[in-house]
């Protein structure tokens, strides 16, 4: 998925009763729907640490030791909305290879480039506004 479809999704989950009680819910879903691409394709293919852009972040122990790490800042509320995000993203990213277990089981990280299609793109733009109309409609 790309960056429309996980922003669409976050969007979603904001309007879920307990992720809309925190101000701040919005701005940690959203950024913790991109946070593993973030970090990952910026190692996998900024600093060609891996050999693809799913690996260190793309894991249960990443959105685990993320979620723990943010509640221990921000409080309860702020780690729910953290794993809403992260986990959203995981899940939505599944039709490719997720490593979930990494690095306590290996996986064949082929290597990969960074590229977009075009009609999934576009799919995704649309779901996007999609989400933001009905977000901005929905009662908050
Ligand atoms: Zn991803």
């Amino acid at each position: 998925m790309h960056i429309p479809g996980h922003l669409a999704i976050a969007l979603v989950q904001h309007r879920f009763p307990i992720l809309s009680k925190d101000k701040n819910a919005l701005k940690l879903l959203l950024l913790a729907s991109l946070f593993p691409d973030l970090v990952d394709k910026s190692l996998g293919y900024g600093l060609r640490v891996m050999p693809n852009g799913r690996h260190y972040a793309h894991n249960i122990f990443s959105l685990v030791g993320s979620t723990a790490f943010i509640t221990a800042v921000w409080g309860k509320e702020s780690g729910y909305a953290w794993f809403a995000g992260y986990s959203g993203h995981l899940f939505a990213d599944r039709s490719g290879l997720v490593p979930w277990f990494f690095p306590l089981q290996a996986y064949n990280f082929t290597k990969g480039r960074l590229s977009f299609d075009r009609a999934q793109l576009f799919k995704e733009m649309l779901f996007l506004l999609l989400a933001v109309i009905v977000y901005r409609l929905a009662p908050s």
